[in-house]
């Protein structure tokens, strides 16, 4: 079982995560719990280039092809490898966040962005989506609070982006949640911790029970 959190910064995927991986835990279910960009040592090490406020130079085309490339030794060197031993895996961010952030974010062709995700990950998709749903002012508010509240201190170079940038992102993951309601469950993240985590560990609950 292969399940991934998505949605706009400050959402609280890493909190809903973090539960989710504690209730597992509980099961006596073998589980890895990762995130992107990141999750193996090259990975990370493209990580901090892309996040890095000072490249601020980086051209739109590099930027696809780093998240690619870290997602696809992610995939292969720590996803496939625990799928195969019959972890659950937990990720925080996968090819959706690729295509709300690279593609729509930036304007990039879908088609473009998912090709090459689809080589970078040899085509392995999630059995179910956490998309955790803010608008965008909102997740703005959240990381500024979180870099300490006042200017843009502690943001990396995409949250530093603009309202507007933000705005796209968070209607594309929109998109994708009601394109493939199959695989992705929305989820209002404009509520209470509980009432978030209740809703996902319900589903997910009935996704072991398939
Ligand atoms: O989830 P986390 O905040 O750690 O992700 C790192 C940053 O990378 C975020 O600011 C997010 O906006 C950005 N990101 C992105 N495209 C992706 C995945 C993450 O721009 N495909
Ligand atoms: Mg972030």
């Amino acid at each position: 079982i292969f399940i991934t959190f998505e949605g706009p910064d400050g959402a609280g995927k890493t909190t809903q995560i973090n539960r989710l991986a504690g209730e597992i835990a509980k099961l006596n279910r073998k589980i890895v719990f990762t995130r992107e960009p990141g999750g193996t040592r090259i990975s990370d090490k493209i990580r901090s280039i892309i996040l890095d406020p000072e490249y601020a130079e980086m051209k739109n085309q590099a930027e696809v092809l780093l998240y690619a490339a870290s997602r696809a030794q992610h995939v292969h060197e720590k996803i496939i490898p625990a799928l195969n031993e019959g972890s659950i895996v937990l990720c925080d961010r996968f090819i959706d966040a690729s295509v709300a952030y690279q593609a729509h974010g930036l304007g990039i062709s879908v088609d473009t962005v998912l090709m090459i995700n689809r080589f970078a990950s040899s085509g392995l998709i999630p059995t179910r989506t956490y998309m955790l749903d803010i608008p965008a002012q909102e997740s703005l508010k959240r990381l500024h609070k979180r870099a300490g509240g006042d200017e843009d201190a502690g943001l990396d170079r995409i949250e530093l982006r603009k309202l507007e940038y933000h705005r796209t992102v968070r209607e594309a993951f929109l998109g994708i949640a009601k394109e493939q309601s199959d695989r992705v469950l929305l989820v209002n993240a404009n509520r209470g911790e509980e009432e978030i985590a209740a809703d996902i560990l319900a589903d997910f609950y009935r996704l072991l029970d398939q």
